[in-house]
């Protein structure tokens, strides 16, 4: 503000200064209107320039926001016991998954987005909180597509998750039998970055080493799980998703198992000791073939978030099963009815799409009840128009309806 005064003081007098002259030459007028535009200037561009504040013209400050943000996104305080987990919206018509975790000072990144058009997406959201440009960890699914893209730029000019950001150690899947394009440009980048000094593991590995806690922060840990698939071959890739789960002060519990479907649901939970879930991300995009309920039995998650471009025509014609499927919504709803969906699409043929849910920010604190802060609607799947349009109500819903 002294500045601002400061600033003032000097157009005041120059505006006296200007007005005795004026007075003299006789062409007051004229000179007085000059002044005032010169004075108006000179208030606009101090204005412009920050050193002058209107009450109620001023945009409050806030952190600077990437252009292809939209929604305004809440405002989290997060000390080192708080966890905050961002399903992000990826900026496409196409599903995929990119889950950002934010543990005290740890940032965990797990997947990165369906197509390579999700960075900027990405970035703007990462950047809200992580601060330093380093990701602790990050964590690749499987070597799908709509989970890697955002790792493997096609051309080494344009800027990949590994060419933005230093990360400590990268843990991906143990086998694949992908072929793709990008699964080669995600191979490049990640030996790209293990070059620069990340520590990079494969599940298997880690999971052969012993040590698979990590302590992500005061009281928070993340484990990456057992899976069958980290040792033994199948057709289906979506089975080889690295799994973890991450525990907040012992009770709380958080569960990721990327797109692993039936097969790998079920040795899931014969391998591991798993228990009730606070928040389960919806198993492969809350696809008919994954939230079995021989997990769903064992997890009884209180919170599911699904990351999908709902009701688009990408993988089936068949309109019940298209992500999130009627079946796996009725095999959900009879543990929880607080369901949330990233995105929605509102056109197939021209691939247009909108926020449902937008970006979910699950945000857990202690001794306080974990909050769920959507940028689209904050309301639960059941209670959207999609739901209501195209989508049963299950029975387990009526009463809460
Ligand atoms: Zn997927």
């Amino acid at each position: 503000m002294a500045k601002s005064n400061g600033s003032k003081r000097i157009v005041r007098s120059a505006a006296r200064k200007t007005v005795r002259k004026a007075s003299k030459s006789g062409t007051g007028i004229l000179i007085l209107v000059a002044v005032v535009v010169l004075i108006i200037g000179a208030l606009i561009a101090l204005y412009m320039m920050g050193y002058l504040k209107i009450p109620g013209l001023n945009a409050p400050a806030e952190p600077e926001k990437a252009e292809t943000e939209t929604k305004v996104t809440p405002v989290v305080v997060y000390d080192s016991e708080d966890l905050v987990i961002t399903f992000m919206e990826l900026g496409n018509w196409y599903t995929g998954d990119c889950t950002f975790i934010k543990a005290g000072d740890c940032d965990i990144l797990i997947d990165a987005g369906s197509r390579e058009n999700s960075v900027p997406f990405l970035k703007a959201e990462i950047d809200k909180y992580c601060t330093d440009g380093k990701l602790e960890y990050v964590i690749v699914t499987h070597a799908h597509q709509d989970h890697i893209a955002g790792f493997a730029p096609a051309s080494t000019t344009k800027d990949g998750i590994f060419d933005l950001y230093e990360c400590g150690m990268i843990i991906d899947f143990a086998l694949t039998n992908a072929t793709s394009k990008v699964y080669e440009s995600y191979c490049r980048e990640l030996q790209d970055e293990i070059n620069a000094g990340a520590k990079h593991m494969t599940a298997r590995e880690v999971r052969e080493s012993g040590e698979y806690v990590f302590t992500l922060s005061e009281g928070i840990t993340m484990t990456i799980l057992d899976n069958y698939y980290y040792y033994n071959e199948t057709k289906d890739e979506n089975d080889y998703s690295v799994c973890c789960l991450i525990n907040q002060g012992g009770d709380r519990n958080f569960l990721f198992t990327g797109d692993l479907e039936e097969k790998g649901e079920a040795h899931l939970v014969e391998m591991n000791d798993l228990p009730k879930v606070n928040l389960f991300k919806g198993g492969h995009h809350g696809s008919y073939t994954a939230n079995t309920e021989k997990l769903l039995s064992v997890i009884r998650p209180d919170i599911v978030c699904i990351c999908c471009c709902a009701f688009n025509n990408e993988y089936t014609k068949d309109e019940t099963r298209m992500f999130p499927a009627q079946d796996s919504i009725d095999r959900i709803a009879k543990y929880t009815d607080r369901v949330y969906v990233t995105t929605v699409s509102t056109d197939n043929e021209n691939k247009t799409f909108q926020s449902l849910n937008g970006t979910i920010h699950v945000i857990s604190k202690p001794k306080t009840e974990i909050e769920v802060q959507c940028t689209g609607e904050q309301a639960k799947l059941k209670d959207t128009t999609w739901f209501k349009t195209y989508r049963t109500l299950p029975e387990e819903w009526k009463d809460a309806a």
